[in-house]
């Protein structure tokens, strides 16, 4: 019987599907291996596999991926929930929007900002945060400990594949624990005790949660921006794109003189947290290619 399926993890060479009905441990078919011998089988691809008997199947088929996401690694993720504290740690503007980029350079559809620590919150960072919510991002502001928020953040998952990624000690872990106990992430923390170095990959796994996916392991924990283009930096920062009429196109709203962002900028309607981030992470950029 054929059926489709999606990968949930793969655990020595044994692939967990999650077909219509339930879970099946599924091989590969020899002629997809050795066709495929250049490409793994990742956590979300989808599949076409032979069901064998009640829990064993063996795979067919693998469908295109829409993404692929490098850290951790998996295919057709949907969404990626930006987590930073709202205080402890303080956020930091760069630190956001370089999060922020990552996220739009990883092929996920949507992007959303959550501000956990609510219940910690000195109202002191609203002028920048604010400020993403003008840039198109939906924005969630959340409490692990409280609860506040829960809701919001759970109708956001809901038919998603979900990735949470941002800085350690924002409380990804503790969110997804206080929105359901079977999704804890491991943290950073966790992983150290278990021995496992900073720098060895873990293998991800799709959790079912509220008809979608969250991936168990946080995305790009690793800060760098490697090969992106100044025209896709400036992309990502999609406010700027309300101010026409800069002198020069393209126009890398840094130095060019009569630039409409700039002048935005230092009128105020573009915060200066949000376009210092924009020139630190372009010099960023510019430095690397030389
Ligand atoms: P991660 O590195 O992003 O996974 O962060 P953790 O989930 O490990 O949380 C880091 C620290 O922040 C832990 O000590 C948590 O108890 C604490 N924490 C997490 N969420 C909240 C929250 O909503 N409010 C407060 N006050 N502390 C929190
Ligand atoms: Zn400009």
């Amino acid at each position: 019987m054929k059926q489709h399926g999606r990968i949930l993890k793969v655990y020595n060479s044994v692939l967990h599907v999650a077909a219509e009905d339930a879970v099946i441990l599924c091989k590969l078919r020899g002629r997809i291996k050795k066709g495929r011998s250049d490409t793994e089988i990742l956590p979300g691809d989808i599949v076409v596999l032979d069901r064998i008997s009640p829990k064993e199947g063996v795979i067919e088929h693998v469908e295109q991926r829409s993404n692929l996401l490098q850290r951790p690694r998996v295919a057709n993720l949907t969404q990626i929930v930006i987590t930073v504290a709202a205080a402890s740690p303080d956020p930091h503007p760069l630190v956001v929007s370089r999060f922020l980029v990552l996220a739009e350079c990883s092929g996920a559809a949507r992007i959303v900002l959550c501000i956990n620590k609510m219940d910690l919150y000195r109202g002191d960072s609203e002028h920048f945060l604010a400020e993403y919510e003008a840039a198109g991002y939906p924005v969630l502001r959340v409490s692990a400990e409280c609860g506040t928020g829960l809701d919001d953040l759970r109708r956001r998952l809901a038919g998603e594949i979900t990735v949470f990624a941002g800085p350690s000690g924002a409380g990804k872990s503790s969110l997804l624990n206080a929105l359901d106990p079977s999704l804890a992430l491991v943290t950073g923390a966790v992983s150290e005790k278990i021995g496992r170095g900073r720098h060895t990959t873990r293998r991800a796994e799709l959790l079912p949660f509220m008809n979608g996916y969250v991936v168990d392991t946080p995305g790009f924990t690793q800060q760098e921006l490697t090969e992106i283009s100044q025209e896709k930096l400036t992309a990502c920062f999609s406010e700027f794109s309300k101010y026409g009429g800069c002198r020069f196109a393209p126009c890398s709203h840094s130095h060019e003189p009569g630039c409409a962002v700039k002048a935005a900028a230092a009128a105020g309607e573009i915060s200066r947290e949000r376009y210092d981030a924009y020139i630190a992470l372009l010099d960023e950029i510019r430095s690397k290619k030389k």
